[in-house]
């Protein structure tokens, strides 16, 4: 959207306009989210963190943000998309693990044994984490809502690529 200018990370908050969720009975459940963004570029520390204020634009709603040096978020990112990485590998080993036990013809009387269950929750987890760590890592860039949940209700904080 914009070229980055050093020092500085451009955010976007977020003013949720609605939220509904319809149907649930007969038509299927579908969640519908309208709301409003405000860019703003809020100046990155140059060490440690800092606590900077952004206004929304819409509702004019002021919002107190957590904005992290360069250096430890970059090292956030990478914790993150490591994270990923081993969730994949995981996933790979026990799925790999599940349809090799899974698929053999055991002798009666004998069960499978305990590591299988484990492995198919491992199969499952690992599916679900492993895209969260990966999308969390990408768009990680330092800035966290630091307002209280009640104080900052109906607005996010979502990080700007550029
Ligand atoms: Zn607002």
């Amino acid at each position: 959207m914009n070229r980055p200018i050093p020092g500085t990370v451009q955010v976007a908050v977020r003013h949720i306009l609605s939220d509904r969720v319809t149907g649930g009975l007969i038509r299927p459940r579908t969640r519908t989210i309208t709301w409003r963004d405000t860019f703003l570029r809020v100046r990155r520390p140059q060490s440690g963190k800092q606590t900077v204020e952004v206004i929304c634009g819409v509702c004019e709603t002021s919002l107190l943000a957590e904005v992290r040096d360069e250096t430890r978020t970059g090292r956030t990112k990478a914790v993150l998309l490591t994270l990923a990485a081993v969730s994949v590998l995981l996933f790979v080993a026990a799925l790999a693990y599940a349809i090799h036990e899974g698929g053999k013809t055991l002798p009666e009387g004998q069960s499978l044994p305990v590591l299988f269950p484990v492995s198919v929750i491992g199969v499952f987890v690992t599916f679900v984490a492993s895209p969260v760590l990966y999308t969390r890592g990408r768009h990680y860039d330092g800035v966290s809502m630091l307002s209280p949940r009640r104080e900052a209700a109906g607005h996010q904080l979502k990080p700007v690529r550029g």
